[in-house]
């Protein structure tokens, strides 16, 4: 074990409570700033796959995830007409795999609820300068804080911080976004799978069963539609009847889901960026999570990135005593798999949200008998999985893992929920 250190976390979403809860786990004097004068979760629900998983049962909470979350085995996608786009099982990569959709708020319960340990948190503080060299932080209120061994800069996605660290080699909007919120589970016909439907690249529909909350029993799902980022606007709404009825004749079951959602005050809206930095940190400072590497959410892998990037840093400073060496070692070591993400995401994000149709007619003749093909499917699962390292290589997933996840046995679906259900609204 390397010194103790004194270390700052700027933001206290997926990355920084990981690597708040994983360091002060390690003996570090560990100082979380957060912006939001309550800590809560930000975000729509998502699909935590093996690789996130992975770190959650070293911390000791795979069985509290999986209590919470929906076992997803499979991967569907199908166009307005019904062909099938994508359908991709975990079991044909490994019998043992699943991921596991959950709601943003339960993981930010049980991150939040395990770290007691040297647990200190400011809330409602957010850092407006970082100083790599010196270590230390300047917020909104002008108050200086600091010196620190190391700080980390964990604020996000759309990080204002970002350029004081690095500077990005590109950083920038996606033009499309999207609209989402949860819903009652009720008697959703695909429990275990994440399903979309596509007409083109224009409209896309998603829904991800997401299982409950620690304070709210009631199963519920993520659903996810895709909108131009002008879209997003209020200006733009097109009005309550004309939202649905689009929805509804994509989409006929998830329209009547969403019979209880109030609209449009009922949805989230997300936008995301594309950001690329050569070097994550400088002198005493590292960018974690979407601050280094903000990609589209096409591929599901941001909050696992997230865990990951907590999981290797920790290893790197038990390793290195010194912190420049231990932040190189670290972004070396988690950079062959980021960067194929943030490629893959690139890519994949204009065949689904673009105005590209003659690219999404491709994209639908040829993904779903390419993907059955032996050798391509195989490359296909590891991608969507989250178990591509490099261009060709893999994410070795830790065999004690495995037989752990073989050892949760799938519990019997759940009975129907009977009681009061709130309007399905950001959580
Ligand atoms: C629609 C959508 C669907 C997604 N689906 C998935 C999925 O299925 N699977 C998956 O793995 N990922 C998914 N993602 C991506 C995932 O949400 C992100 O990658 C992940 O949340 C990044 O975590 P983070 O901690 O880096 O940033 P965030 O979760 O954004 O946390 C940043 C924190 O920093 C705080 N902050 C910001 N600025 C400051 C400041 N100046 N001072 C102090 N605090 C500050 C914020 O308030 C926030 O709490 C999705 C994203 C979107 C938009």
């Amino acid at each position: 074990m390397s010194r103790e250190l004194s270390i700052a976390v700027v933001g206290y979403g997926t990355a920084g409570q990981a690597a708040a809860l994983m360091l002060s786990g390690d003996g570090h004097r560990v100082e979380a700033f957060e912006r939001a004068p309550q800590p809560r979760p930000v975000g729509a629900g998502f699909l935590l796959q093996p690789t996130g998983l992975e770190v959650l049962w070293e911390l000791g909470l795979l069985d509290a995830a999986l209590a919470h979350g929906a076992r997803i085995g499979r991967l569907y996608g199908e166009t307005g007409a019904a062909r099938p786009v994508m359908d991709m099982r975990y079991t044909e990569l490994e019998p043992r795999l699943f991921g596991l959709g959950l709601q943003r708020g339960a993981l930010f319960s049980l991150l939040d609820r395990a770290w007691t340990a040297g647990r200190a948190i400011r809330a409602g503080c957010a850092i407006v300068a970082v100083d790599p060299r010196e270590g230390r932080l300047t917020d909104a209120d002008g108050h200086r804080h600091g010196p620190y061994d190391l700080v980390l800069v964990a604020d996000g996605s759309g990080s204002s911080l970002r350029g004081q660290v690095a500077p990005a080699r590109y950083d920038r909007p996606y033009p499309w976004g999207a609209q989402w919120c949860l819903v009652e589970m009720g008697a959703w016909p695909w429990p275990a799978e994440l399903r979309q439907r596509y007409r083109q690249a224009r409209c896309m529909a998603g829904m991800l069963p997401v299982g409950t909350h620690p304070d709210d029993p009631v199963p519920r799902a993520s659903f996810f539609w895709s909108v131009p980022a002008a879209a997003l606007d209020d200006a733009a709404w097109p009005g309550e009847p004309a939202w649905r009825a689009e929805v509804g004749a994509l989409w006929p079951e998830a329209g009547e889901r969403l019979g209880a959602t109030q609209v449009p005050h009922g949805l989230a809206r997300a936008r995301y960026r594309d950001a690329v930095h050569a070097r994550w940190h400088a002198g005493r400072a590292a960018l974690i999570g979407d601050a280094a590497h903000a990609m589209s959410p096409q591929l599901g892998q941001g909050v696992n990135m997230a865990l990951l990037d907590a999981r290797v840093l920790r290893d790197a400073l038990r390793t290195h005593a010194d912190v420049e060496r231990a932040l190189a070692h670290w972004q070396r070591a988690r950079l062959a798999h980021v960067r194929v993400y943030q490629r893959w995401s690139r890519w994949l994000t204009p065949l689904f949200q673009s105005e590209l149709d003659l690219a999404a007619r491709l994209r639908d003749w040829t993904f779903h008998p390419l993907t059955r093909i032996p050798g391509l499917r195989d490359q296909s699962l590891r991608v969507l999985t989250g178990t591509r390292l490099g261009w060709f290589g893999t994410f070795a997933l830790a065999p004690a893992f495995l037989d752990a996840l073989a050892a949760t046995a799938a519990p019997a679906p759940a009975a129907a929920y009977t009681g009061p259900v709130e309007a399905g609204g950001a959580p």
